[in-house]
């Protein structure tokens, strides 16, 4: 059974609450063996410490990571304060990134003149507590790619020493390239499975093509991002234990068998996540 990582997912949140040990003894089951624990809001990281704390107790389910960050889509309610409270996270969870952050005008709202002001600035504070930190960026880009690469440009972030992602890639062909030549792997959710998500593909399919498979890492992104497979009677609470219809997705589209692309894409996340996690059983 391949070995896999899941690079981004909200497994904290309290949808998991009682069943969360049984969740993840599935995901153990299925092959997944680190997943990471990605922050949106800072009323919420004392939940992540907590679950991280909590699952580090148990047999057979996977290694948890904490990734402290504040989410863009939610830029109305940070503070200044929440900044500070995620530089004293960082110590104290052993964050292995800050997640996730970035910038988000899919809602109007957002992209307004207020809101995308505050985004780019919190984006930019939080690129600096990466380098205080020295961790790498998980990013969060809807809509925003051409200004999330200015940003990284100024801020002058190096994702070739310093690793990063960017999550649930959602851009074009150029785009999926910029970050790739700049040291971001994309991350590659369920949504690969669904047969209408061309542009996706066409982007996955160049950056394939030119970079090969080392420029891609994996993720459920649970509770969202359902695989289409498992979208039965309705049902897109996804879960941790999805995370092989990703790799199949992603093997049959690069013409590989999925016990080759695995290895690599762990290896790939060590990278991008500057770990060193060994394959184990
Ligand atoms: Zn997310």
């Amino acid at each position: 059974m391949p070995l896999l990582i899941d690079t981004h997912t909200h497994f904290d949140v309290p949808e998991y609450a009682d069943e969360r040990q049984q969740y993840a003894k599935r995901a153990w089951e299925k092959g997944v063996r680190h997943l990471v624990l990605i922050g949106f809001l800072a009323k919420y990281f004392e939940q992540m410490a907590s679950v991280q704390r909590q699952m580090s107790a148990w047999q057979d389910v996977p290694q948890a990571h904490c990734a402290v960050g504040l989410h863009p889509l939610y830029i109305r309610e940070h503070s200044d304060d929440d900044l500070t409270l995620v530089d004293r996270y960082l110590a104290s969870t052993n964050s292995v990134a800050i997640a996730e952050i970035g910038l988000d005008t899919y809602d109007k709202t957002l992209a307004s003149d207020e809101y995308f002001t505050k985004q780019q600035k919190f984006f930019i504070e939080q690129i600096h507590l990466a380098k205080t930190h020295d961790l790498p960026i998980l990013l969060h880009i809807r809509k925003a790619h051409a200004d999330v690469l200015k940003i990284l440009k100024q801020t002058r972030y190096q994702a070739h020493e310093q690793g990063g992602i960017a999550h649930s890639f959602s851009g074009g062909e150029n785009e999926a390239l910029a970050f790739v030549k700049m040291g971001f792997k994309l991350g590659i959710t369920g949504q690969i499975t669904n047969p209408n998500a061309k542009k996706l593909r066409n982007a996955v399919l160049a950056v394939f093509k030119k970079f090969g498979a080392s420029a891609f890492v994996i993720e459920t992104d649970c509770p969202d991002m359902m695989p289409v497979p498992c979208q039965i009677d309705g049902n897109h609470f996804n879960e941790p234990a999805n995370l092989p219809y990703v790799l199949h997705e992603l093997a049959s589209i690069f013409a590989m068998p999925p016990d080759e692309l695995a290895p690599i894409l762990w290896e790939n996340s060590n990278e991008a996540l500057r770990q060193t996690w060994a394959m184990r059983d």
